[in-house]
């Protein structure tokens, strides 16, 4: 019999389950508490209870390339990073695509997720849902994919603000946020430093009398315009810079990442420089903030000591009096309301005890799944997509989990290395390395690929796999799940990604510079194959 899964949440992790069911032949029912499809990225004046909310001006952080389905390059008409409303379009044209909409039912929340009885044999759950917030329904699945998304429970914790309570003015989460227009003229604090905070008091700036933003630990910043204007994340999640950086020693790495981060701007000289220097945190990308900084729009102030009525004063002494507003940008908590805490537990520090961040480890049966519970250096959509393409394989029996003390022992030694490189802060505590992390998942399914092999076969793809970005085609290109535009889709990414900005034609000048970033590629390829051939002839 076929089995019956159900996945919650119709977003990108939810689409591409569905899919990703299909082709493994089992029988998806996706459940969407709201009325349509795109989970976050479906932006609405009104903010909707147990769904992601985003403000209308949000553009991608990562790139079109590198945010896609691995079978399903984005138009090529798309720019290079998008905003919210093109990403919806895509995930309708992938969903339509795929003719996955017949599979999703809308206006339907799910309520309680429990095992069956006969859980320990069967695997089982039982699901109770209500449709159009009336009709409760409880039906049995054979295995479940939790794609709800955790970016909608907001994280405000008030005891760290003493005196919030008496502050007169406004104060929000940035959950709240939508548009600019209501801190016209106003003194506005923005607190935190995530990519939220540096969106939104940028945003801000434009309007509001003067704009501050207080940060605990500062962070890096980066532009989505890298070195010759291409794509910040297709110049640096590749496999040869994760390669080097892996390489190093931990104090040269610290060094050579301080350089890079600095290469735009000193971080010190706009009281950004993260407090720990010697791990990595999470940047954030923002082409505007340090403009903003320079113009004195945004002035970057310390930890809040207390509010007053009307002030904020800050830990070094200085007062911001009058102040109108505040918007805590101070991130999301993970949350599964459906499930009980003895499934899956989300502690303190927002962390989730998940085998390689899908299967809670202690199941009888290896038949719930989670999708898109880590924060990797690099799109969210090639991860969950990933992680489904694994998940389905267990379900159907085409892949197995090791033991229970084996993806403990893997859980525990993963937290280690985790807290080692990165740094000790709530939001970094579902922080993964992307190529790390994808190379992982895709070996449990045997579709990482093996640069070894297409040295020898196809050096050309050989050489843009390894140097050129990371891009998802990357596992499609071997294994179960194959595409045969892959290979195609690798070429010609550079290509997709540079046309639709080609609006003028400038004779050669872009291009050139194209030609003469890929010809320091190939040096650098053809050096390294070089050293490789060495050091194999030594070995042989
Ligand atoms: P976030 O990344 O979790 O950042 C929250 C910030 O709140 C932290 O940087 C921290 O700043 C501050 N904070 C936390 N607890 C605090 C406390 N007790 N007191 C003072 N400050 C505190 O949250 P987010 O910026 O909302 O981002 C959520 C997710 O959405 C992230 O994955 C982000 O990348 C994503 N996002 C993406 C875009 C985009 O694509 N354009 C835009 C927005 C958000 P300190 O370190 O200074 O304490």
């Amino acid at each position: 019999m076929t089995k019956q899964v159900a996945i919650i949440g119709a977003g990108c992790s939810g689409l591409g389950a569905i899919k990703c069911c299909l082709e493994e032949g089992l029988e998806p029912t996706c459940f969407e508490k709201s009325d349509d499809l795109g989970g976050l990225w479906r932006y609405t004046e009104m903010v909707e209870e147990g769904r992601a909310s985003i403000y209308s001006s949000v553009v991608t952080n990562t790139s079109k390339e590198m945010m896609c389905f691995s079978d399903f390059p984005m138009p090529d008409d798309f720019p290079a990073y998008l905003h919210n409303s093109k990403v919806l379009q895509y995930l309708r044209l992938y969903a339509e695509h795929h003719q996955l909409l017949k599979y999703i039912q809308f206006k339907t929340e799910v309520c309680c997720v429990t095992k069956h009885p006969d859980f320990a044999n069967t695997g089982q759950w039982e699901i109770v849902t209500e449709k159009d917030g009336r009709h409760k329904k409880k039906t049995t699945f054979d295995a479940v994919l939790v794609g709800n998304g955790h970016f909608f429970k907001p994280y405000l914790p008030l005891d760290s603000f003493p005196g919030i309570e008496k502050f007169k003015g406004q104060y929000i989460h940035s959950r709240f946020y939508k548009k600019s227009q209501d801190y016209h003229k106003k003194i506005v604090l923005v607190v935190g430093i995530g990519n939220s905070a540096g969106d939104i008091s940028s945003e801000i700036s434009g309007t509001a009398k003067q704009v501050y933003l207080s940060t605990r630990q500062g962070s890096w910043v980066l532009s989505r315009v890298s070195q010759q204007g291409f794509p910040l994340d297709m110049m640096f999640s590749t496999r040869f810079h994760f390669w080097i950086t892996n390489a190093l020693s931990d104090g040269v790495r610290a060094k050579m990442i301080e350089k890079q981060m600095n290469g735009w701007f000193n971080h010190a000289n706009y009281g950004l420089q993260p407090k720990d220097r010697s791990t990595l945190k999470e940047p954030i990308v923002n082409d505007f903030l340090p403009s903003n900084i320079l113009c004195g729009a945004v002035r970057v102030k310390p930890s809040i000591k207390a509010f007053t009525e009307t002030s904020v004063i800050f830990e070094d002494g200085t007062v911001v009096e009058d102040l109108d507003a505040v918007i805590f940008a101070t991130g999301y908590s993970v949350c599964f309301p459906f499930l009980d805490d003895s499934i899956v537990n989300v502690n303190e520090d927002n962390k989730v005890t998940l085998y390689k961040y899908v299967f809670p480890p202690h199941l009888e049966k290896p038949t719930l799944a989670f999708l898109g519970v880590l924060q990797p250096f690099g799109g969210v959509i090639p991860v969950v997509e990933l992680q489904s393409r694994w998940a389905t394989k267990i379900f159907k029996g085409a892949a197995c989990l090791p033991p229970v003390s084996k993806m403990e022992d893997y859980i525990k030694k993963s937290e280690q290395l985790r807290a080692k490189n990165f740094t000790k802060c709530r939001n970094q505590s579902l922080q993964a390395q992307y190529v790390e992390y994808m190379d992982e998942v895709a070996m449990e399914i045997g579709v990482r690929p093996n640069i070894m092999r297409f040295l020898l076969t196809d050096p050309k793809l050989a050489c843009k796999v390894f140097f050129g970005p990371c891009t998802p085609y990357q596992y499609r290109l071997t294994g179960p799940g194959k595409w045969n535009g892959a290979r195609k889709a690798i070429l010609t990414q550079w290509n997709r990604t540079l046309n639709p900005s080609r609006t003028r034609v400038v004779y050669n000048s872009q291009e050139s510079n194209f030609k003469s970033h890929l010809g320091y590629l190939s040096l650098v390829a053809a050096i390294f194959i070089c050293l490789f051939c060495i050091a194999l002839s030594l070995l042989l």
